[in-house]
């Protein structure tokens, strides 16, 4: 189906549809997540991650497990999970075969897991998830009356090799989507994997924890959709993660650059890279809960009418602080340089840094498919200790408030580190960024700060 208008062929919308792995957990969220695409003509192409709990096994059989019996368990865990959707098919026959086609395959390569691991390997082994969820999802809306085709994302999702964080390149999916993509969709809804992708030899790449979000905005921002849709647990996007407090506000409206930095802070909800595509190509995201879509959710846009000072609370752990203090300070000038120099010549990504004359704190980036606290890479630290003395601390998270020209209003730190009396927060980054005000808490305290700071600034 197209438009006809004056002689010029327009493509019709489409909705891009991205749906989380609680959303595709088992039969029952399916069909329920099935339906709002059934209900939406527009909804032509559909990602979706693993089931939920599938990534997270995956990952533990590709660090390896040499016990045979704990090793079955995890293989058992999983055939559970995908037989039982199986089973509440009309037609199981009709995907059963791949199912446990597949299945096998993850149970060899978790063995190759125990003696040869590899990061390609382990993104060759997580990426059976959303190939297994694919499958299943794909039969279900064809059940359904919903004629849909199953997709394989991979030689279009065109990534460097960085196995486990892999970069997209953005010009090639372009072409690639045109080529193989583009030309499916007048017929039927295409069913496909998010998080995974392919490098130019075609080993499968994986593009980090969460990283379906990030794959259905590049497919989105390839195709030109009007909106992309992010199905998930909780209907939309809220003051604070609900999870800590039942007090979170609902948010009905958000500016791509307040979204982005709640990503980028550690709001679980999006993947920290998801928004840029979308910021691309000028395109509206919503957010909605897969369980309860009647519920509206939240729209992201490039502008809302009037921000508001303050936004929303963000909190991300496994936090790695590294405190480098200079040995000789009349060699302080010059100090600085030495050290990027030094993190760069060992790819350490830096995110947050807080300096003095002779001192400077920064933390790591993280978000590969290992998860956990990131470390400083030996070679780096015996380099580093020539120059300084280096100090690493674990157990931390980071606390964001995110809000509008918060440089400007007055009193804004005041009100936050007044609330914050009884706690320690420690590398307090403030000024850089308009939208954001961040400081490391130790991880037992973090919910609390988080539950307070809400209570003074949002309730
Ligand atoms: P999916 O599997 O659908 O991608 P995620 O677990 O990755 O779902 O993201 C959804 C979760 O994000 C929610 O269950 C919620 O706990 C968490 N979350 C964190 N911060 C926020 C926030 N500010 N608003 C809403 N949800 C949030
Ligand atoms: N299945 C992957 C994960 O659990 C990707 C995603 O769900 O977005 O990280
Ligand atoms: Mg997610």
């Amino acid at each position: 189906m197209s438009f006809v208008d004056n002689n010029f062929t327009v493509p019709p919308p489409i909705t891009v549809a991205k749906f989380g792995g609680t959303s595709v957990a088992d039969h029952a969220a399916m069909s329920l997540s099935a339906t709002i695409i059934k209900n939406n003509p527009q909804a032509k192409v559909v990602l979706i991650s693993a089931c939920s709990g599938v990534t997270n096994l995956l990952v533990e059989l590709a660090n390896g497990i040499a016990d045979n019996e704990q090793r079955s368990q995890r293989l058992q865990q999983l055939h559970t999970i995908h037989q039982n959707i199986l089973n509440d098919l009309a037609q199981p026959d009709s995907v059963a075969g791949e199912i446990h086609q597949l299945l096998s395959q993850v149970a060899a390569l978790a063995e190759e897991a125990v003696y040869a691991p590899s990061i390609a390997l382990t993104d060759q082994l997580v990426a059976h998830g959303e190939l297994l969820s694919t499958f299943l999802f794909t039969q279900i809306l064809n059940e359904m009356g919903a004629p849909a085709t199953r997709f394989d994302i991979r030689p279009i999702m065109r990534t460097d090799s960085q196995f486990g964080k892999a970069v997209p390149d953005v010009d090639a999916i372009r072409q690639l989507a045109d080529q193989h993509l583009q030309p499916l969709l007048n017929d039927t809804i295409i069913v496909s994997q998010g998080f995974i992708g392919s490098n130019e030899q075609g080993q499968t790449t994986t593009l980090g924890r969460g990283g379906s979000d990030y794959s259905a905005a590049l497919v989105a921002e390839a195709i030109q959709a009007e909106t992309l849709e992010i199905w998930t647990d909780v209907p939309g996007m809220y003051s604070t993660d609900p999870r800590i407090t039942a007090n979170a506000k609902p948010i009905k409206e958000i500016s791509f650059s307040e979204a982005s930095e709640m990503a980028n802070f550690g709001a679980k909800i999006l993947h920290p890279s998801t928004l840029l595509p979308a910021v691309r190509q000028k395109i509206p995201v919503f957010i909605g809960s897969s369980k309860a879509p009647e519920q509206g959710g939240t729209w992201i846009r490039q502008h809302v009418a009037q921000p508001p000072k303050f936004r929303a609370l963000a909190l991300r752990c496994n936090q790695t602080m590294v405190t480098l203090t200079s040995l000789k300070m009349f060699q302080a000038y010059g100090f600085l340089s030495e050290v990027f120099r030094i993190l760069a010549e060992h790819k350490v990504s830096v995110d947050l840094i807080t300096t003095s004359e002779v001192s400077v704190s920064l933390t790591l980036d993280q978000t590969d498919t290992g998860g956990g606290a990131p470390n400083l890479p030996a070679a780096a630290t015996a380099e580093l200790s020539k120059l300084c003395r280096v100090e690493v601390e674990q157990n931390l998270c980071l606390v964001a408030l995110i809000g509008n020209k918060l440089g400007d209003a007055p009193g804004a730190a005041t009100q936050v580190f007044g609330a914050l009396e009884q706690y320690s927060p420690r590398m307090i980054c403030f000024g850089a960024s308009a939208h954001n005000l961040c400081f490391l808490v130790n991880t037992e305290e973090s919910r609390d700060v988080v539950k307070t700071l809400h209570k003074t600034l949002f309730e």
